[in-house]
């Protein structure tokens, strides 16, 4: 610390250490540490050290409490590390993937807006091969779209400007809709609703069935050998209960903890054959908690998973 900080050892006692931390981080510092001296839990946080050249770097700090026999903490024993670079490469990553998808979202629309216009035109079949190569070409950019669209999510999740545009609807008449929808476009699978309710919620609509829209493709996508998807709703006191339940490749207990992190795949030979990119279960998770929402998964490997997400009906 004397030699990162260039500060003698008096300098540090007399005036303490929280003079080298960024001023914007201190007083989220103070009530982190308290909070560890109070409560004796491990304090861990990030934040900003001067080095004697005036640059500001990033450090992961840990302290944990040393107890005496009888509980008390006797002295507390920390490090704090240097993970500006990390940081950085970070923060250079997520500007990345907001630039690339910006970026790839104008041509990608004219496109689809292009293939739209030539399949309307050649919508008599003249011409079948064009027409086979037409939907083909379709079906690649509706994906592609959807990369894109996820993508900018994710952007807009860490930039903490995804908005919600609330209004009231009945959520059992849109999980039927989707449904039925997804029914006609994957022939592999039958989704079975069971509407045990169908509250007016007062939620975003287009992010809900967002919501509900990737949890069926998860469903179908995760369950190749299985031709059916069924799923439920309940409301419990004041909150709806959404289920979907698959037969297929199942999640294992390590796994079913870490599925929600963005960019998280479990790592199976199975899961390997199915493409993706991971980021679907995490924009699920954030436009729930928007919602005040909550998501989570039952399963077993190779029997099949059940995705709950539980929805205050009134807020
Ligand atoms: P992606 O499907 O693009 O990989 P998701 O965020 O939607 O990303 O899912 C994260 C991971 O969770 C998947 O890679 C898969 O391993 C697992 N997963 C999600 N849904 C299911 C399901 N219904 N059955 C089995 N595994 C699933």
């Amino acid at each position: 610390m004397y030699d990162y900080s260039g500060l003698t050892p008096q300098q540090i006692t007399e005036v303490g250490w929280l003079q080298i931390v960024h001023p914007d981080d201190r007083e989220e510092n103070i009530i982190q540490w308290k909070h560890s001296v109070g409560s004796g839990e491990p304090f861990l946080f990030e934040h900003r050290f001067r080095r004697k050249d005036g640059e500001y770097r990033w450090q992961l700090s840990r302290a944990i409490p040393q107890k005496d026999a009888k509980d008390n903490i006797q002295m507390w024993v920390g490090t704090s590390t240097d993970i500006d670079d990390i940081k950085k490469h970070d923060q250079q990553k997520d500007d990345f993937i907001k630039m690339a998808s910006h970026e790839l979202k104008t041509p990608v629309t004219t496109i689809k807006g292009y293939i739209q216009l030539l399949l309307k035109m050649n919508s008599h079949g003249k011409d079948p091969f064009l027409s086979a190569s037409l939907q083909t070409i379709d079906k690649q950019i509706y994906k592609l779209t959807k990369l894109i669209t996820d993508l900018l999510d994710v952007t807009k999740i860490e930039t903490g400007s995804l908005q919600l545009n609330k209004e009231r609807f009945f959520i059992g008449d849109t999980i039927k809709e989707i449904a039925e929808e997804l029914e006609t476009t994957v022939q592999t699978h039958k989704i079975k609703v069971q509407l045990h309710a169908n509250p007016a919620v007062y939620a975003d609509k287009d992010r809900i069935a967002q919501v509900i829209v990737n949890l069926f493709t998860n469903a179908i996508k995760y369950s190749p050998k299985a031709g059916e998807i069924i799923v439920s709703l309940n409301t419990i006191g004041d909150n709806l209960l959404i289920s979907v339940k698959d037969f297929g490749i199942g999640i294992s207990k390590e796994d079913q903890a870490r599925v929600f992190e963005r960019f998280y795949r479990a790592a199976g030979k199975d899961e390997k054959t199915f493409p993706g990119f991971g980021i679907g279960l995490f924009i699920v998770n954030e436009i729930l908690a928007l919602h005040n929402g909550k998501i989570w998964v039952e399963s077993e490997k190779d029997k099949g998973s059940v995705f709950y997400v539980s929805l205050p009906v009134n807020h």
